[in-house]
């Protein structure tokens, strides 16, 4: 049954797409345009896993209770974003051990010179000194397991990824030019059209809108919740001379208007910005108003699909089913060309 599934997919020849998000809190705006809204689209077309990422969410070291509740939210978030479980394979990362064992093996073509390098490591060095965990290290190393266990040939991410997927093609490519093997296709970051990949910001003065950086506006979050974090954000006491370039504050509220707001209406407030007569104030009203006319709906599905605890369960089990098969396909042969070969 699961092997008429790969089968199947390879017969129709479609390209392959992985992609996850850490069960580390609430999907935010950022995950849903930076990463969920490509989901959507390349599911018509492509072979795709989407995944939970719950074993790379203890290197922040969650409570049982927290990391289990923090991935029914994501899966019943996935579904109500539009994800398809009858299109793509929906799982939980910690469902697929054959992934912890491709890590395993990858983890000995990895170099501490690299992994020390990359951006991702330092940032939560810094932000969290008491918890610097080899987990951390190696979260290159676990991604990309995630990604080319499946032989993906694309991988929609937001970015902030970028660099880690920079090295999962390094570990790909390295493993193949190693073993003198073409395992591995080597994967590819997506956006449709060539866009750029997405940086959503917060509302907080600078950076990137995160799970982890207390800035997130939610897909689950309440009217009123989104009213009052939109009316907080960071702004300053305007422009005092016409068509003056935009402080990293303000431009991020105007980049997050672009994504949720008419193009007319950025126009104005723009063209407002520029004669230096805007209001802040009412920029953050219409903000406001078009998150929750986007959000309103997506919420109400979350809220419908959580209380289907047997729903939720069905997806998870079909999907790690499917996930299965495809990573131990591959891990048989990683095995092989390893040398991992058995003589008894
Ligand atoms: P954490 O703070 O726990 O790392 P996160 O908010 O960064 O959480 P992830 O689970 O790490 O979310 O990322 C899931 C996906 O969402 C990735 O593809 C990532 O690139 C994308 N993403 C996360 N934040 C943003 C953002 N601000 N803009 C665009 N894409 C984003
Ligand atoms: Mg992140």
């Amino acid at each position: 049954m699961q092997l008429i599934f790969i089968e199947e997919q390879v017969k129709m020849n479609k390209a392959t797409v992985v992609s996850g998000i850490r069960p580390t809190g609430y999907l935010h705006l950022g995950n849903y345009f930076g990463a969920v809204q490509n989901f959507l689209r390349m599911q018509e077309d492509y072979n795709c896993y989407f995944f939970i990422a719950d074993i790379h969410s203890l290197t922040t070291h969650p409570t049982p209770e927290n990391l289990q509740a923090g991935v029914k939210q994501v899966l019943a978030e996935y579904l109500a974003c539009g994800i398809d479980p009858e299109k793509s394979t929906i799982f939980i990362q910690s469902d697929v051990p054959e992934v912890s064992e491709l890590y395993t093996i990858l983890n000995m073509n990895a170099y501490l010179g690299e992994l020390e390098r990359t951006t991702s490591f330092k940032d939560k060095a810094r932000q969290q000194p008491e918890n610097v965990n080899a987990g951390l290290l190696t979260y290159p190393v676990l991604m990309a397991s995630d990604i080319i266990i499946h032989k993906a040939h694309y991988v929609p991410v937001g970015k902030d990824q970028e660099q880690n997927l920079e090295m999962a093609r390094k570990f790909a490519k390295r493993f193949n030019r190693m073993y003198k093997s073409k395992v591995f296709p080597i994967p590819k970051p997506f956006t449709f059209d060539g866009a750029d990949l997405i940086k959503v910001p917060g509302l907080d003065g600078s950076g990137k809108m995160g799970k982890s950086e207390g800035n997130a506006i939610n897909l689950y979050d309440t009217e009123k919740e989104i009213r009052k974090k939109v009316m907080r954000a960071v702004t300053d006491s305007g422009p005092t001379e016409m068509n003056s370039e935009k402080p990293e504050a303000i431009q991020n509220l105007f980049t997050l208007m672009k994504i949720v707001s008419q193009p007319e209406v950025v126009a104005d407030f723009d063209e407002a910005y520029n004669k230096c007569e805007i209001r802040y104030g009412d920029m953050k009203k219409q903000l406001a108003e078009d998150i929750v006319k986007f959000t309103a709906p997506i919420r109400e599905r979350i809220v419908t699909i959580l209380e289907d605890e047997a729903y939720l369960a069905k997806v998870a089990q079909m999907g790690a089913e499917k996930a299965r098969e495809s990573a131990a396909a591959t891990l048989k042969e990683v095995k092989k060309v390893v040398g991992f070969r058995k003589f008894y």
